[in-house]
């Protein structure tokens, strides 16, 4: 029986494996070193306590029994190295797995520069644990604000670094809930204050200029600080200084400055980009290995004009679902079909229920509607998923 493994459980990772499970006579075994699929899009709900953390992760063995294969597993352990001429996975845990076929689904992590001084304090959300903390860290900064005599008349500065799409939807929503916190509790004090800062001329550099200039009023009238064309250079307790010559004061620093894929890459010894995202031919094959794949957000992935895609849900859904399908093909002989992601649009959250964006390319969206689109688009993702772990998790309960 062919063996596929999938390296990681994120959402490329569980679109393949959708597909997969299609075929009831393969060994699969999913990857994953966290217990749960984080819903990361989502993540700016649990921080602004619209959410807990059930709400946005997606359990993987109930998910995994939900899906009823007979040859389905699902191993939470930490990937650190992949032997390719035996077709073996090491892991953390000492443990090995065996493939015949390999999906690499490890996603990225946020790429904390080496170069900029002082920066190992500043908060990243990408990585579950950290978006609990930074949601904490956020609370202290109100309430210290409002409860510290001397932090009242100062100051108390957020900055974001990176205007990307986590950079401008994590600014907005700390400055829509801040708004609501101090109109809510009358407090004698001044709001927060908070900026972004974007190293290009613009925030959301590579979006249409309608989505870029939506975007910018919002923020603004939010009450954020938009810092644009300067780089953070370097930081202390006390400030950020810029490329620009100027220095800011800060209290607390999220940083969102950029991406790096998963350090896993390396050992595979296939052609990467400068990101470390594998490159990929058309059938998210690697270069060296017809049986090896990468997809999602670890893989450097473009369109048919053959334009490099922004790593998002929609190209993770594109690459995952192809990638399953073609496996299924590859081992039944089939000839392969080539996936080619379409991007139907974008849409940003920005701040409690407003998103701005634009859909297939024809028509802006902005406010209430496009919140309440881009709301649909996860709950559709979601609600298949919550349907087959309540039925993973009443399996399990009559084993136990
Ligand atoms: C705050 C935030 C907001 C976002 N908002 C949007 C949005 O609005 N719209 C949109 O389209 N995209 C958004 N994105 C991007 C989107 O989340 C990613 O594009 C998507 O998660 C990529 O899916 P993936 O499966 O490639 O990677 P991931 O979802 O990151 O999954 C990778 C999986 O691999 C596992 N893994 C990693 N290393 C190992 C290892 N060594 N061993 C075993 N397992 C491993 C991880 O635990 C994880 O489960 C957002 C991202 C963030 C951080």
């Amino acid at each position: 029986m062919e063996k596929v493994v999938i390296i990681g459980g994120g959402y490329a990772g569980i679109y393949a494996l959708r597909e997969l499970v299609k075929n009831r006579d393969i060994k699969i075994t999913l990857i994953d070193k966290h217990t749960f699929h984080n819903l990361q899009p989502e993540v700016y709900d649990l921080i602004a306590n619209k959410s807990n953390m059930a709400d946005v992760t997606i359990d993987l063995t109930t998910l995994c029994m939900g899906m009823d294969h007979d040859y389905l597993e699902f191993k939470n352990l930490k990937v650190r190295k992949i032997d390719t001429e035996k077709n073996r996975i090491y892991t953390e845990e000492k443990e090995t797995v065996d493939f015949d076929y390999l999906i690499m689904a490890a996603g990225t992590r946020t790429f904390f520069p080496s170069a900029i001084e002082g920066l190992n304090n500043a908060e990243d959300i990408k990585k579950l644990h950290r978006a609990i903390f930074f949601k904490q860290s956020f609370e202290n900064q109100l309430f210290e604000k409002i409860s510290d005599e001397v932090k009242r008349c100062n100051n108390t500065h957020i900055v974001v670094v990176g205007a990307g799409l986590s950079g401008v939807e994590i600014a907005a929503e700390m400055a829509f809930n801040s708004n609501k916190f101090f109109k809510r509790g009358n407090f004698a004090c001044d709001n927060l204050k908070i900026s972004l800062i974007s190293s290009s001329e613009t925030i959301l550099p590579g979006l249409s200029s309608d989505v870029i200039n939506m975007s910018h009023k919002r923020l603004k009238d939010l009450g954020i600080n938009v810092i644009t064309g300067s780089k953070m250079e370097r930081c202390d307790e006390e400030y950020i200084y810029l490329t620009n010559g100027t220095k800011i004061s800060q209290s607390f620093i999220v940083f969102a400055g950029g991406i790096e894929a998963n350090k896993i890459t390396d050992v595979l010894g296939v052609a990467t980009n400068r990101k470390g995202q594998i490159l990929v031919n058309e059938y998210m094959q690697t270069d060296k290995f017809e049986n090896i794949f990468a997809i999602g957000d670890m893989a450097e992935i473009k369109d048919k004009k053959g334009e490099i895609l922004p790593p998002n849900v929609t190209v993770a859904r594109y690459s995952g679902t192809s990638t399953g399908q073609n496996v299924n093909r590859m081992i039944k002989g089939k000839k392969l079909h080539a996936c080619y992601p379409k991007l139907d649009g974008i849409l940003i959250a920005l701040g409690g229920k407003y998103a701005v964006g634009n859909l297939y390319g024809l028509l802006n969206v902005k406010g209430l509607i496009a919140y309440y689109i881009k709301k649909y688009v996860f709950d559709s993702y979601r609600a298949p998923l919550l349907r087959l772990i309540k039925i993973g998790y009443k399996k399990l309960n009559k084993l136990k």
